[in-house]
């Protein structure tokens, strides 16, 4: 070995013991030795086989190697629902909220499958509770005469609410309940597939279109869930109270009649 390599390892050397970084030389010794014996001796020799590598039956635990494979939500009972009937089934066990304390019958929804068009309104009143069945009484008829109106008969519409049990007293759902019960519409909404939505009242359309602002400035205009047009109206009941919010209702259901001709 020449003195200026000589030279040149004991500068590693103090280099390295100094704290200084790695060195690598490019190529190795010119000889093919890396100037330090065991090293030298191992290089002599043919390199050992690597061993296979085997995936391990039982990885360690708390460790996870590959993320779960399939659909995330393959075992939640909603998703794997496969019509409006299953999720009604779902939903007459339900009690995902406090509003099953005080239910006589849950309301999921009625009208086909097939369904254009599908009214979403708040809660089930105490004739909805009483009969299992959403938009009865004095503001279902009304809801079937607007319908009527534009020239669909009730039953090809698909009616919900956003909760499917009565809130006591007729009270708005609150936020807790709301969130327990959507699942079951967005289900709905996916098996239905509806050209138009209609949501009826400041809680349908704010629980669908998750926002806070107004009925008042909702409505007049086309929203739109999961790429389908949603229109904001007054609900029904509403309209009993303040016969001066018809006009603006038309007005409205008439912009979802036009979507639905289109
Ligand atoms: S309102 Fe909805 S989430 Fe609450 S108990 Fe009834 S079905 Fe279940």
């Amino acid at each position: 070995m020449s003195d200026s390599r000589a030279l040149a390892i004991e500068y590693l050397k103090q280099q390295r013991l100094l704290g200084g970084d790695s060195v690598i030389l490019p190529g190795g010794w010119a000889d093919g030795q890396t100037g330090r014996p065991e090293h030298d001796a191992a290089a002599a020799e043919p390199a050992p086989a690597v061993p296979p590598m085997r995936p391990s039956a039982h990885p360690p635990a708390g460790i996870s190697f590959d993320p779960p494979s399939g659909d995330l939500f393959a075992n939640d009972p909603i998703q794997r629902t496969a019509s409006l009937e299953d999720i009604a089934t779902l939903i007459a066990a339900c009690r995902k909220c406090k509003l099953c304390e005080g239910r006589t019958n849950t309301v999921p929804g009625e009208g086909p499958a097939t369904a254009r068009l599908v009214v979403i309104g708040e809660g089930p009143g105490r004739t909805e509770d009483e009969t299992g069945r959403p938009f009865v009484g004095r503001a279902g008829e009304l809801l079937t005469k607007i319908l009527e109106a534009i020239k669909l008969p009730r039953d090809q519409v698909y009616i919900c609410n956003i909760v499917k049990c009565r809130p006591p007293e007729n009270r708005l759902p609150q936020y807790d309940e709301i969130a327990a019960c959507l699942p079951f519409l967005y289900r709905q909404l996916e098996l239905v597939k509806p050209k138009v939505i209609l949501a009826m009242g400041g809680t349908a359309a704010q629980s669908l279109l998750s926002t806070k602002q107004s009925l008042g400035s909702l409505r007049n205009q086309v929203h739109r869930f999961r790429g389908i047009p949603v229109v904001v109206t007054y609900h029904p009941a509403a309209l009993l109270r303040n016969p001066n919010w018809k006009r603006p209702t038309w007005d409205d259901v008439r912009i979802a009649a036009r979507l639905l001709d289109n």
